[in-house]
């Protein structure tokens, strides 16, 4: 069965989200309320594995309300993005193999306020996405309108008939911390298969 059958069957959620702990103290403080959630409700946590920033506060949260967390570091980034090591985490080679880890292991996406590397990140799972590669949830936090700039830029692309506006589907966005699941379980009910996504080598061959 899938999660398209089944929303209870999504048991585990990704976090994109920001490494900064310079960060808006509402931001870092939304990551906890939103790791809180997910342990509250027997999600697991997958994320990049560091203890800064949002990313921290979601994990150390999660954590610390009894959650199940898996992160995922890449050996160059443990000292840089400080490695939280009181969960499961899996050290990898390359960003690649991170990021490939963190969607094959995830029923669905949450981005959480944050900057290149979270742009980054959820560009490219937007762009399988668009090539018809998943159809697994994926949740924007706007919180205080951060991600309206991101929106209009996607908003731009279909006004030069760029990208079709049928793409719109491809992700929701809402703006309290306790709408996010709600979300996520919505648009698993709507999205007709959890995961078509081949294995890395035929991505390789797509793009
Ligand atoms: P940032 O939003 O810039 O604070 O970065 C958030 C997270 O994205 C950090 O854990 C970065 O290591 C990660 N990140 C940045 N670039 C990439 C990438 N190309 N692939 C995977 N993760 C990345």
């Amino acid at each position: 069965m899938s999660a398209a059958d089944n929303p209870s069957s999504i048991s585990s959620v990704c976090v994109y989200c920001g490494s900064s702990n310079a960060a808006n103290p509402d931001f870092l403080a939304a990551a906890a309320q939103f790791g809180a959630i997910l342990a509250e409700e027997g999600l697991r946590l997958v994320y990049g594995g560091g203890g800064v920033g949002l990313m921290g506060a979601t994990a150390k949260s999660a954590h610390n309300h009894g959650g199940k967390v898996l992160g995922i570091m890449p050996d160059f980034l443990r000292s840089r993005e400080i490695l939280y090591d009181e969960v499961e985490t899996v050290v990898v080679t390359s960003m690649h193999e991170r990021k490939m880890i963190m969607f094959e292991q995830s029923d669905a996406f949450v981005v959480l306020p944050g900057g290149i590397g979270t742009l980054e990140e959820v560009v490219e799972l937007l762009s399988w996405r668009r090539l018809d590669l998943h159809r697994k949830p994926i949740i924007f936090f706007d919180q205080e309108g951060y991600w309206q700039p991101f929106f209009h830029m996607i908003a731009h692309t279909m006004e030069e008939r760029l990208t079709p506006r049928s793409f719109a589907d491809a992700y929701r966005s809402v703006t309290r911390v306790e709408e996010i699941l709600p979300a996520i379980r919505a648009m698993a009910v709507e999205t007709a298969d959890i995961n078509m996504m081949p294995r890395p080598g035929s991505l390789a061959d797509k793009t």
